[in-house]
């Protein structure tokens, strides 16, 4: 047997449909309101952000949507990804369980970030649009839309949070490279950049902060919609192909999982790989534990609270209710910058607090750590975010070693570190700390949820 079994779809098992989880749900999440009103909100009042398509998408009931030819024609480029049994991280880890873990790392931006991106790119040119403006921490969003937006002729303004993009030059580079340009956020371009910068010359910048720039952007212009490439419904259902690929590769294996693990910074990767397993139990499939995978510095599943809050911290977005630590929560400046959001899918929310999920929290060194075993055992780098599922992956490894049990875990790779390794090499130089936020901090941000009647 090899040391890297493969599970290999042909093209023409790239799913037909995504999978929209709340046709299976017992109840449905709450609605986004409006923050002056209080109200539901309707969909008019996304229409200056979004393509009608996607808003419709937003609120979709159906179990499958269908994914456009187009979408399907680029995702060929790609797609099916490979699905692994880590054979040499379990005899390096001498644990009687059985790891699995699917790769979105072989897109060409190196992440799972394309798979909603493509589609959100079509969208907008079908509906006639031009130009996109969005917010990127990390630049693995950023340069996955500049992709899509390559592929489609479309123009994109990217901004960048200001501490990733000195860390990252590679990233804005490779953002240049497909034609997007790419701004230090906060920056001086828009009236809340300003303001920020005004109050404070040294922000190093958040992504609600990029998310509020990109927004502002894109209300101003008649020719630009925004793009967000994680947190809301439609992005997390375009995620849903990686599950539904999984489920017939775990087929292939002969095998099923009783552990499903993925990073979690919005959710749409964990989502994207989870839903679909968990759709199976809730049609009377097999039950599947299923962890979301976040940073001890940015712990929004484990330390937040469930309230209504803004996506943004201007507070321009709509109020969704969702793990939130506040919008004007301040992360660290810790390296995994895609897990750097203070909130948490309202989908992702939703069924954690109807217990069909866990959430378990890491520190940034022994994910390290962890992204270091793997590369020395199955070969690839994981980006700094993936590595908190992969140390969620070998925690459960050493667990059944322990109790002496089988277990068969699966766990999602969102993206390679190949434009990462300073973060690596701060690694190696002893240069990182376990960061955690103040406690004071984390009570002032929350201090700040608008109030909204129950
Ligand atoms: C952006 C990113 C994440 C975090 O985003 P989610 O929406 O939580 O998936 C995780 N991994 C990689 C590689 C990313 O680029």
């Amino acid at each position: 047997m090899g040391d890297r079994l493969k599970f290999l779809l042909d093209e023409g098992d790239i799913p037909e449909s995504w999978y929209n989880l709340a046709a299976d749900l017992p109840s449905p999440p709450p609605p986004p309101l409006d923050p002056g009103s209080g109200r539901p909100i309707g969909p008019e009042a996304l229409a200056p952000l979004f393509p009608m398509a996607l808003i419709q998408q937003e609120v979709a009931t159906e179990r499958e949507i269908a994914i456009p030819d187009p979408v399907r024609d680029v995702y060929r480029m790609w797609r099916p990804t490979p699905l692994h049994r880590a054979r040499r991280l379990e005899r390096l880890l001498d644990t009687p369980a059985r790891i699995y873990y699917k790769y979105e790392g072989v897109s060409p931006p190196g992440s799972h970030k394309p798979n909603t991106a493509v589609a959100q790119a079509w969208y907008n040119k079908a509906e006639g649009v031009p130009r996109l403006t969005t917010e990127t921490g990390a630049g693995q969003w950023g340069s996955s839309l500049a992709f899509a937006a390559s592929l489609f002729g479309l123009e994109v303004d990217v901004y960048m949070v200001k501490v990733s993009f000195h860390q990252k030059p590679y990233r804005k580079a490779l953002m240049e490279t497909y034609g997007a340009r790419c701004v230090a956020s906060p920056s001086t371009e828009t009236e809340t950049g300003r303001r920020i910068l005004a109050e404070d010359p040294d922000n190093r910048g958040s992504l609600g902060i990029a998310i509020s720039e990109a927004v502002e952007m894109a209300a101003r212009r008649e020719d630009t919609k925004y793009a967000l490439g994680s947190v809301l419904n439609h992005v997390l259902l375009h995620q849903t192909v990686i599950g539904q690929e999984a489920i017939r590769q775990m087929e292939l294996a002969g095998d099923y999982p009783d552990v499903i693990l993925a990073c979690a910074g919005g959710g749409s990767n964990f989502a994207g790989l989870a839903f679909p397993f968990l759709g199976a139990q809730l049609r009377g499939g097999p039950k599947v534990r299923i962890v979301a995978c976040e940073p001890v510095a940015c712990p929004s599943l484990t330390r937040g609270v469930y309230a209504y809050d803004f996506g943004d911290t201007a507070g321009t977005t709509p109020l969704v209710k969702m793990h939130t630590l506040g919008s004007r929560f301040m992360p660290p400046g810790f390296h995994a910058g895609g897990l750097r959001y203070h909130g948490m899918a309202p989908l992702v929310s939703h069924i954690k607090e109807l217990g069909l999920i866990e959430a378990a929290a890491f520190n940034q060194l022994e994910c390290f750590e962890a992204g270091v075993t793997f590369a020395r055992s199955e070969g690839i780098v994981p980006a700094p975010e993936a590595t908190h599922a992969v140390r969620g992956a070998i925690r459960e490894a050493l667990a059944a070693r322990e109790a002496g049990e089988e277990r068969v875990i699966l766990f999602n790779l969102s993206g390679h570190g190949n434009f990462d390794m300073q973060a690596y090499a701060d690694y190696f130089a002893g240069k990182l700390t376990d960061q955690s936020y103040s406690e004071e901090e984390l009570a002032a941000s929350l201090a700040s949820l608008p109030r909204v009647a129950a």
